[in-house]
């Protein structure tokens, strides 16, 4: 055989093997697969569903959101980190990017290292709410009830290192009071079990209680951002901050991913999308209804958003470290 010609099936063989080329990148007969690291019905799920919707046209590919639920988002992390890199495999996940390096002693993968980073999505606020049952109609009368019922609280989680873990670790640092964990695979569920009253509390993405709260499934008692929101089924809330939490402030962030090694070209046509995807006026309206703010700064491009998790980990670490919490 001919040296050129075997090198030509050599590269062939090459590219089979790592499956995307840009120039053929969406193929026409395949999905997108956007995994979502939490359980289905939730506000990471919720924000997967807009952000697949409002890809479609850009990518020219229909994303397909898929379940990977458990362990604070280190199991559909480890997922993709270990899926062909070639386009098809996505993440979308939020600040439990910045808190599983800190919190898991034996995570199977390494955030900085094992994906590309393809960009920021959006940021949202949490709020803190209770079963529709709580005795309590603000939050002077809840910080009283929890004292007076020290030791029996239960409070929900979509486990280690999701984003109601951390406020919740936050929360309870502030008012020096301990509560039981209950751990789930998103706070889908959670929420379910806070509506029938097994759970007492829980903070969650607005993406997720804003319904629920103007619904009056659940009750509300703050915002965990510096400031009130204006979203309006919101807007009366106030902040954690000035009803006594001083400097308490959680805002949760979601970023795009693909597992390490995806070719820079493909990484580029999925920014693109993401990029036009962000201006898209359905996309947005449908996140600021649920009080999310899509982001517009430098973190939608790849070194950025690095940049950002880099310093968030940091951060995040220090306080889980301070707060003494690990999980093998
Ligand atoms: N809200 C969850 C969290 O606490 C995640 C989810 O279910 O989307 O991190």
């Amino acid at each position: 055989m001919k040296t050129t010609l075997k090198l030509a099936l050599v590269a062939a063989a090459a590219v089979a093997a790592f499956g995307a080329h840009a120039q053929d990148f969406p193929a026409k007969d395949k999905t997108v697969t956007l995994v979502v690291p939490f359980a289905a019905g939730g506000p990471t799920d919720r924000v997967a569903r807009d952000l697949a919707e409002a890809l479609r046209k850009p990518l020219g590919a229909t994303v397909v959101v898929d379940n990977t639920a458990g362990a604070g988002s280190s199991i559909g992390a480890a997922r993709v980190a270990r899926a062909t890199p070639d386009g098809y495999t996505l993440l979308l996940n939020h600040i439990g990017m910045s808190t599983m390096p800190a919190l898991y002693r034996k995570l199977s993968f390494s955030v900085p290292n094992d994906f590309e980073y393809l960009g920021m999505v959006n940021e949202v606020p949490m709020t803190l709410i209770a079963r529709p049952t709580m005795p309590a109609n603000n939050f002077k009368e809840l910080t009283a009830w929890i004292q007076q019922n020290k030791g029996k609280i239960n409070l929900g989680n979509a486990g280690l290192g999701a984003a109601s873990h951390l406020c919740g670790l936050m929360f309870k640092s502030a008012l020096q009071t301990d509560m039981t964990d209950v751990p789930y695979k998103g706070t889908a569920p959670a929420i379910t079990d806070l509506i029938g009253g097994q759970i007492d509390l829980l903070c969650d993405q607005t993406t997720n209680t804003t319904s629920q709260i103007e619904g009056k499934k659940v009750k509300a008692y703050a915002v965990t951002t510096a400031k009130r929101l204006t979203t309006p089924a919101l807007k009366d809330l106030p902040t954690l901050a000035e009803s006594g939490l001083k400097d308490f402030n959680v805002s949760i962030w979601h970023g795009l991913y693909a597992p390490k090694g995806t070719p820079a070209d493909v990484q580029k046509k999925i920014n693109e999308a993401l990029k036009v995807a962000l201006k898209d006026p359905e996309f947005i309206k449908k996140q600021e209804a649920l009080g999310a703010v899509v982001i517009t700064d430098k973190r939608i491009d790849g070194p950025e958003h690095k940049k950002f998790v880099a310093a968030e980990i940091d951060k995040w670490g220090a306080v889980i470290k301070a707060a003494g919490t690990y999980a093998d």
